[in-house]
């Protein structure tokens, strides 16, 4: 469906233990990862390679992490997303007003975390967005929110459209149950795993010849889910 290309995050994070854990992580989540542990070093990095999305830690040794905004809202469009503990209301409106994109407090768990890049860096709807998944036997047109299930068509709804639109994006491969919770129902909503096995539930109905013995929509026990052509 669509053509995959390695998105390139930095990351910066002056805390040498969390930078090391987050780069890992990003890394085995597939993405080509560049670390900088001061903004002196985010302003050169991004002042000489393109990046995808920017992870930025607020408080940094050298800089106002907010300056560090200001000056890469100078030469890039990337989506900036601020990682800090300061949880005050002024300081998330001050890292918006200065060109941020999102915002997520510490401590995070990493699917958040990871759910919140895979927003990132997806292509905005409806510009240029893939708008649909086609495999042998199902089409998806997440835009009209149809389903065509071996010439069947079938409406979905917008969870049951973002949860498949999630599973499509990762290409077959499992999506936790974490992050489609997160995805689906937003941070920091109530929803957990039983509303996302409900949802699954639903979708199956829509989509499977039978529901209790799944072709398409994968469980992965314990892990979470994928889509199967
Ligand atoms: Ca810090």
């Amino acid at each position: 469906m669509t053509t995959t290309k390695i998105a390139k995050v930095l990351l910066v994070e002056d805390e040498e233990q969390l930078l090391r854990v987050l780069g890992s992580t990003l890394a085995a989540a597939g993405y080509a990862t560049t670390l900088a542990k001061t903004g002196a070093e985010a302003i050169a990095c991004i002042a000489n390679e393109t990046f995808d999305v920017i992870l930025l830690d607020l408080g940094l040794p050298d800089l106002d992490g907010k300056d560090v905004i200001t000056q890469a809202r100078a030469t890039t469009r990337a989506p900036i997303l601020v990682l800090s503990a300061r949880a005050s209301e002024n300081e998330k409106i001050a890292a918006l007003d200065r060109g941020a994109n999102d915002y997520v407090a510490k401590p995070f768990g990493v699917g958040e975390l990871l759910a919140r890049v895979r927003v990132a860096v997806r292509p905005p709807f409806g510009a240029g967005a893939p708008g649909n998944y086609s495999s042998k036997n199902i089409e998806i047109d997440f835009r009209s929110r149809i389903a065509v299930v071996e010439g069947a068509t079938k409406r979905l709804t917008a969870r049951e459209t973002e949860l498949l639109r999630a599973l499509a994006d990762a290409n077959g491969d499992i999506v936790s149950h974490e992050e489609l919770v997160t995805r689906i129902w937003g941070v920091s909503g109530d929803a957990d795993v039983m509303h996302l096995r409900v949802l699954a539930w639903q979708v199956r109905r829509k989509i499977e010849p039978d529901a209790a013995a799944p072709r398409y929509l994968i469980s992965e026990q314990g892990l979470g889910y994928r889509l199967s052509a």
